[in-house]
């Protein structure tokens, strides 16, 4: 390739490869002696030195480039991609950084399939890009102009969100970022996959298990049709997806849902929440558990046994719940400041789809909830007059109370069984992976 190319073509060629193996040296003294290089870009794609810089993750290039002012961080190429697509479609999480804090455009659509930064991180299962550009969006204009809601939802050429193409490419932390933040879990495509499909129609055509239960458990309707007339749980049985087909079937009980629009969820503070997160899911594994016992033939043996023990004898250190003395207290509500578990809270503010319910007041004295926070773990509880040690002695005592919290039970999944399903379900979905 080199014979013909003249004095500059070779320096151009020089550039593009040393911008790619990210020499940082030969790039300066590349453009040092010819500063218009620069602007040149590659035969076909039509490729910068930013746009090959980003997508090979050389931040040490892209900087310079940036920080000099060498380049618009926004130049497109052929296919009117920017080198922030670039950067998030190959996971390089410095590029994107750096890119979006030199003032890159998140708003910039391409010209093959109408896709934005955020539809490549989606589609690529690059969560912590995924997640860097939706923190941009947040505090950017485009917040204001667009609003952030419609900027997690913004739709490719074919109609298809971000959470579409992650439940399509079977990557759950996406799925899960996109509807932390606000993604429409029913949204339908228009032409992308079979018009009309919704993320779960995607999930249960890629097979991926751990999309569906996320999107199941942030409140994905079973029996929303495509413009076919298909519900997810005949694309399911069509691919073959027969783990997939057992959680979707719409005979099957409902999963817990998240309780999205409680206003006091939405301003959790962080620690609650990812322990609510985690008593939802834990709840859902055990449904789902059940579930898919139906389609399997042979249960593994248990071989943890082990593992549980030792489970047990840590929660019976902690302070236990006064509701289903089983677990052990780490949520607190406020202003009264009761505590419980997590699962039990869960089980308060949780709704079926089928039976929704008003907003949950404390079970112990039926104030209002204002808000809901992780239990500090305080060193001197032995001291009678911290309030976790009141717990502790109220939970010898409170077993008429707990009388009045028999709703509770009609939630499925709660309080037995806990610390071995996490460890059965790994095993079990193994298994099914391999038939
Ligand atoms: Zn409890
Ligand atoms: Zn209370």
């Amino acid at each position: 390739m080199g014979q013909g190319l003249s004095c500059r073509g070779k320096d151009e060629h020089w550039l593009f490869t040393a911008v790619q193996s990210g020499d940082l040296e030969t790039v300066r003294s590349v453009l040092e002696r010819d500063p218009d290089l620069i602007r040149q870009t590659t035969v076909n794609d039509r490729h910068s030195a930013l746009h090959i810089a980003a997508a090979n993750g050389r931040i040490e290039i892209v900087s310079m480039l940036l920080d000099d002012r060498l380049v618009n961080a926004d130049s497109l190429n052929r296919h009117k991609q920017t080198p922030l697509m670039l950067a998030a479609m190959h996971g390089k999480i410095s590029c994107v950084q750096k890119l979006i804090e030199a003032g890159a455009n998140i708003l910039v659509f391409d010209s093959m399939n109408g896709r934005t930064c955020l539809h490549y991180a989606a589609f690529y299962g690059h969560s912590d890009c995924l997640q860097t550009i939706l923190s941009a969006a947040r505090t950017s204009h485009i917040a204001v102009s667009w609003g952030f809601s419609r900027f997690v939802n913004i739709r490719d050429g074919k109609g298809a969100t971000p959470l579409h193409l992650a439940a399509r490419q079977q990557h759950p932390d996406c799925v899960h970022i996109l509807l932390d933040n606000g993604a429409l879990v029913c949204a339908s495509t228009g032409g992308y996959s079979f018009p009309g499909s919704t993320p779960l129609h995607l999930a249960a055509r890629g097979g991926s298990i751990d999309c569906i239960r996320e999107l199941l458990a942030w409140g994905a309707d079973r029996l929303q049709q495509d413009s076919s007339g298909r519900i997810p749980y005949t694309v399911a049985l069509k691919h073959k997806n027969e783990a997939c087909a057992a959680l979707l079937n719409p005979s099957s009980p409902e999963p817990l849902v998240w309780p999205s629009p409680l206003k006091f969820i939405s301003e959790l503070h962080q620690d609650a929440k990812a322990l609510l997160e985690q008593a939802l899911m834990e709840a859902n594994r055990e449904w789902e558990k059940t579930l898919l016992k139906s389609i399997k033939q042979s249960l593994p043996s248990p071989s943890h046994s082990d593992s549980v023990d030792d489970n047990i004898s840590q929660v019976s250190e902690m302070e236990v719940c006064c509701i289903c003395f089983d677990q052990e207290c780490t949520i607190e509500v406020q202003d009264c400041g009761h505590q419980m578990c997590a699962q039990c809270t869960l089980a308060l503010c949780c709704h079926n789809k089928s039976r929704p319910s008003p907003p949950p007041v404390c079970p112990f004295c039926r104030s209002k909830i204002e808000r809901l926070v992780a239990v500090e773990v305080k060193a001197d509880s032995q001291d009678l007059n911290n309030p976790k040690a009141w717990k502790s002695r109220m939970a010898n005592n409170c077993i008429e109370e707990s009388c009045s919290f028999k709703g509770l039970s009609a939630v499925p999944s709660f309080g037995k069984g806990r610390s071995h399903g996490s460890i059965r379900i790994s095993v079990d979905t193994e298994c099914i992976d391999k038939t």
